[in-house]
Order: C-alpha cells, then structure tokens, then sequence
C-alpha cells in the first residue's frame, strides 16, 4: 500500500524513527499520507463538511496525541471521528464520545476541565496522554487491518517516547486492544504468546516491562447511550489506572512499590471482544 507522495509502511517508520520527541514525532504524523483510502475520506469529509459544521475549517488531517511527554497512563483508542478529531485536531475532541472520556478524565483529576473543545481551549491532561491505533478518520470508523498496521509506526514509536514514565495502558475497545498487544510485542516485550481476550475491567500485569495494560469498552455513543458502558464503570477503570500508576511513582502514595512490583493480572474476562461502531472515534 503506497499512498499520495510515495509514503508508505516503511516511510512511515523511517519517519517515526527520526522523530526525536514527542513534538517532533507529532509534526511528522500530520503530514503522513501512507494510506490512499483514507486521506481520500479525511480530505472529503473536510471538504464536504457536515451542516452544523458548515462555517468552520476542518483539520482533515491524522490527528496526533494529546497529553504532556512524561504521562504515566496511555489511553488508546481506535481512530478519530469524522466529525469529531478530524474536525478539530485533537483525540476525541468535538462529539459525544470526548464528552464522555474527557468529562470521566477531569473526575479522576488528569484533565483540567470538564470538556474538550478545540485545540485552543487551554485543556490540559495531567499525567496521562491520549493516542489512538489509526491517525486518520476511517469510513464507517473501520480501518482496514492493512491500516492500522501500516500507522501501527507511529504508535510503536509514541510508546518508545513514552516508555520512560508510562507505566499504565489504558485501552478503549477492542481494536485498540490488538493494536497495543501487537506494538508491545513488536517493540520486544515480553507479553503474552496469545493477546489476552478484550472485556471491559480486564487488567493485564505486563511482567518485566513494570505497566499494567487495563480494558474498557469504548466510549462511543453505542455503548452509552445502551448502558453498555456507565459513567460509574468508566470512572473504576480510570480509578484503577490511576492507582496503578501511583504505585509505580517514586513520590506517589505507595512510591516504595517500583517497576516490578507483581501486581496480580486477571486476563481471564473473555465476557465481551466485541466492539461497537457508532461512527464517533472508533469503538
Ligand atoms: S492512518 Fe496513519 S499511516 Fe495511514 S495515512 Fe493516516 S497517519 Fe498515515
């Protein structure tokens, strides 16, 4: 798969290689072109627009991270909304599924308000970063698995930059969940031979790398709008990540609790490795 410009899987990983921080690595993914599908439909929907979006400037762009380089929790999602991040340029920012999350993250004390708006809002997160598997808005939020390894280059390369302070993975739905599994093995860890099954409140110790990998159903309007995903559930799972982390954090709560500390992992919910698609970032 080569897309306009010649950019390819390997472009983008010589690309996300050369990044030498986060910042760098952000400015390489918001000109990445490597897959023909999707920068056709980025670009068209940001033509085209959405009427109530009418008068404003999509981004029509891959959309990188959000959050500060030195996060100790990595929310990972699927992919930018049509007319959500693809409209304003920041993960999860601009639909219901970013109401959600980002209302859940200022209840757990990582994001300075309640709503995320636009780049320009002034949000800031507080020791946690929001990534996603694919960079560019999908149709009918269905990457291809070509796709998502094709931008999975990106990804392995925001976790390297991370890896210093990361110490919990927070995974929003099952397509980000084989994402992360494959990113973590591909970078030489040692996780398990067989990719956990997905279901919402699973937790994964990850044994020498010292962070715990936690699941949640996504925050898309299919999921909470049927009570499949609650406010209450998505504030226990984000609880949990934040203990988790502070139990890794030298001048945390429990700072005497390092790297390799053995907490117990239950990777044995197998209750649901479904997703749901409401075409709002992914599932
Ligand atoms: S999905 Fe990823 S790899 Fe594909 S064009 Fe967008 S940023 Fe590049």
């Amino acid at each position: 798969m080569i897309g306009p410009g010649g950019w390819d899987a390997a472009a983008v990983r010589r690309s996300a290689a050369a990044a030498r921080d986060l910042a760098g690595l952000d400015a390489r993914i918001t000109g990445c072109r490597a897959c023909p599908r999707l920068v056709e439909w980025r670009e068209q929907v940001a033509r085209d627009r959405r009427a109530a979006y009418r008068d404003q400037e999509y981004w029509g762009r891959p959309v990188p991270g959000f959050g500060p380089a030195d996060a100790r929790i990595c929310v990972v999602g699927l992919a930018p909304a049509a007319h959500g991040a693809n409209r304003t340029g920041r993960m999860f920012t601009g639909d219901r599924s970013g109401e959600w999350l980002y209302a859940a993250l200022h209840r757990a004390g990582l994001a300075s308000r309640a709503a995320s708006v636009g780049v320009d809002d002034g949000l800031r997160l507080h020791g946690v970063r929001i990534t996603a598997a694919v960079r560019c808005a999908p149709p009918a939020n269905r990457p291809t698995p070509a796709e998502r390894d094709t931008c999975r280059g990106w990804l392995d390369r925001e976790l390297a930059l991370l890896a210093p302070t990361l110490r919990v993975f927070l995974v929003l739905g099952a397509f980000g969940w084989t994402a992360l599994w494959a990113a973590l093995r591909a970078a030489g860890h040692p996780v398990p031979v067989a990719v956990p099954a997905f279901g919402h409140g699973v937790e994964v110790a990850v044994d020498g790398l010292g962070v715990h990998v936690l699941a949640s159903y996504h925050v898309s309007q299919q999921n909470t709008f049927t009570g499949r995903l609650t406010a209450p559930m998505l504030d226990a799972v984000l609880a949990r990540a934040v203990a988790l982390a502070a139990r890794h954090d030298p001048d945390g709560p429990d700072g005497s609790d390092g790297p390799d500390s053995s907490d117990s992992s239950d990777s044995s919910d197998s209750s649901d490795s479904s997703d749901s698609s409401d075409g709002v970032d992914g599932r």
